[in-house]
Order: structure tokens, then C-alpha cells, then sequence
């Protein structure tokens, strides 16, 4: 597979180069490659290692993403490279994210927005590693996608740079961000490798000035991640700077790679964020990986009406007029796009 050059970076002295997608903006020895182990410097040139270069690939529910108030019901190609800008000790992808081999199979941009029409998706998914760490395919991808109707979604940590997001936002529908333990600091740098918190509410900034649709998850760690006063400073943030329709996930956590022996966050515990979320002003909380709760549901927040019923990934009652108003008390409930149906209820993988 040819290297393709990297976008945003800057040649240095010595054959060094300066990474600016992400936040740690990488300087890069000759030879060298990037914390995300996927952008190497050859004589003094920055390259992807993973452009086209697809380490899974599969139809998914938008629900998955987790996206509720984005075109419901739609159906998303997903696609992901390897490696990851993070180095979380739970993540649940890590055998993707943190292979050092840089895997993966030919499967050009023309082809992704191809498999996506031919299995009658709405839109492409940048997912389940950090897309942020695979711009140049993802950008090449999204403006294809763009040109056949189709839209864009990334979910990410948010560790992207503001030049990261101005490039790809004219392409980018909607994002998915996702944070943990209630941003606490310590936790990132403890459990993520990460050294600071503050890029991702500046890229979160830069998202919402550019008419990017946002939707933010917060995971709930049990004992080391589960501040309230946390996720009461979090909605606050949230609704002083995206707005009190945001969406915000809290998801339950269940144990993976080196944090097996951990326990998932008890269902107490995530009622008692949810409340606490609402109660910092935030008209749309939602629980995640709780199947069958009511908070997967969407309610009114003018008359309380159930308007969305979920179960899962998929919508089991649609309740609201055609222009998405509460049929009850008529208050817009903020949903970007249209009702999607007939999709796949379930995900499956192309590889
Ligand atoms: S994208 Fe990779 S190489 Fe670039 S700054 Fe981030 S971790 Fe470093």
C-alpha cells in the first residue's frame, strides 16, 4: 500500500516534524513514528500508515454511536483504522486501537462510500478507534460521502486540535464525543495516558462554531470515575456552552483488557448521575448500555410525554408530528435530520 502525506503538520529542523492533528501534537523524530503509532516521519515527511487501510468495517444502528437526536433510525457504514491517541486501560477495542502491527485491509474511499450505498446506509461512521488519528482517509471518505447525500459522523475522544476540526467540519455532520470519569483530570492521565483535559473542551468549542450536530457520553467508572460533583460540573459545561438540548449520555461501564476486575457501574449509581444531570439544567439525559431502561427513552421536557421509546439500539415507538414537535404540548424536540425506517435493527461486520 503506498504512504499517503500526512495533513497538518510542519517540517522542523533536523529532518523533525510537528504533528497538529491532535492535541499532543507529536514532535516527530526522522524515522519516528507518532504516539497514535500510525503517522511516521521518512525523511523529514509526515505520513498515515493506515490511508485506506480499514481494520474493521460494519453496518451499524446510528443508535450504536451513540447519535439520538441525528437522523433516528438511520443506518451507518463504520469504519476504523488502527491505533488510537489514547492509551485507555478499559477500552473495549484495544485489540484495533492499541496493535502496534498497524493491521488492516485495501479498502480505498470510493469503495467505503460504494459498500455504504450498496447496503443502503444514510451515512459514514468514523468509529470505534479515534478518527481523529485517521483524518486524511476519513476527510478523502466524507467528501465522497458528501457528493452521493450521504453525511458523516465521527465518534471521539475529542484530543483533536482546532485546525483538526476547521479541516474536516465541512464535511462532518455530527460528532459524538466522548468523555470519562466526568473529565476528571486525574483519571486521564492515571487510566488514559492523557496529560490534559482542556483540548477537548476547545475542540468541542470549535465543533459547535462550526454547525457540527453534538452529542456528548460521559463513561460512569465505578469507584475511581464516578464523581456527581463531576458530572454536575459536566452538564453545567455542557449547557453553558452547547446548550441545554444537548444530549448527554452516561454510560455504564463494563470491565475489559486491563481493567477486568473492576465492576460495572451499578444501575443506583447511574440514576443517581442521570438526576444530577437533569437537575444541572439538561433537557435530553439518557443511560447507555442499560437495555430495556427508561432513560434510553427521549420525554418531553415541557410535559414529560415519552416521545422517543427505545429499547437498545432500536426504536420501538415513534411519538411525535411529522415536524418534531411534542404531539402533547407542541414543544420542538430539537432532532436534526429526519426519521430513518426500515433500517437493520441489528449491527453486523463486513470484516
Ligand atoms: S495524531 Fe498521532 S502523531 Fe499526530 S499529534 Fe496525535 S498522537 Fe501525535
Amino acid at each position: 500500500m503506498p504512504l499517503h502525506e500526512a495533513m497538518l503538520y510542519e517540517k522542523q529542523k533536523d529532518n523533525k516534524v510537528k504533528c497538529n492533528l491532535c492535541a499532543r501534537r507529536c514532535l516527530i523524530s526522522d524515522g519516528a513514528t507518532g504516539f497514535c503509532m500510525v503517522r511516521k516521519n521518512e525523511g523529514g515527511t509526515l505520513y498515515s500508515l493506515v490511508y485506506a487501510k480499514a481494520v474493521s468495517a460494519g453496518v451499524d444502528p446510528i443508535s450504536k454511536k451513540p447519535l439520538s437526536h441525528f437522523n433516528p433510525g438511520a443506518q451507518v457504514m463504520s469504519i476504523a483504522t488502527a491505533g488510537c491517541n489514547f492509551r485507555c486501560q478499559f477500552c473495549d477495542n484495544w485489540m484495533i486501537s492499541q496493535d502496534r502491527e498497524v493491521p488492516g485491509r485495501l479498502f480505498p474511499p470510493a469503495e467505503v462510500v460504494k459498500a455504504a450505498e450498496a447496503r443502503k446506509c444514510q451515512g459514514i461512521s468514523y468509529t470505534y478507534t479515534e478518527p481523529t488519528i485517521f483524518m486524511e482517509y476519513a476527510y478523502d471518505i466524507a467528501k465522497l460521502a458528501h457528493q452521493v447525500g450521504l453525511f458523516n459522523t465521527f465518534v471521539t475522544n475529542g484530543y483533536m486540535t482546532p485546525e483538526a476540526v476547521k479541516t474536516i467540519a465541512p464535511y462532518l455532520d455530527a460528532a459524538t464525543v466522548d468523555f470519562k470519569a466526568g473529565g476528571d483530570p486525574d483519571f486521564y492521565k492515571s487510566v488514559s495516558a492523557v496529560p490534559s483535559v482542556e483540548p477537548i473542551y476547545e475542540a468541542l468549542k470549535e465543533l459547535k462554531l462550526n454547525g457540527v450536530h453534538i452529542e456528548i457520553t460521559n463513561l460512569v467508572v465505578p469507584k475511581i470515575g464516578d464523581s456527581m460533583d463531576r458530572i454536575k460540573k459536566m452538564a453545567t459545561w455542557i449547557k453553558d456552552y452547547l446548550g441545554k438540548d444537548t444530549p448527554f449520555h452516561l454510560l455504564r461501564f463494563h470491565p475489559d483488557y486491563k481493567m477486568t476486575t473492576a465492576s460495572a457501574t451499578s444501575i443506583e449509581i447511574l440514576e443517581r448521575a442521570y438526576m444530577i444531570a437533569k437537575n444541572a439544567g439538561l433537557n435530553y439525559v439518557y443511560l447507555g448500555n442499560v437495555g430495556g431502561h427508561p432513560a434510553e427513552s427521549t420525554y418531553c421536557p415541557n410535559c414529560n410525554e415519552l416521545v422517543i421509546k427505545r429499547y437498545n439500539f432500536e426504536i420501538t415507538k415513534w411519538n411525535l408530528t411529522k415536524d418534531m414537535h411534542c404531539p402533547v404540548c407542541g414543544r420542538e424536540i430539537p432532532i436534526k435530520g429526519k426519521l430513518h425506517t426500515g433500517g437493520g435493527a441489528f449491527p453486523y461486520a463486513l470484516f
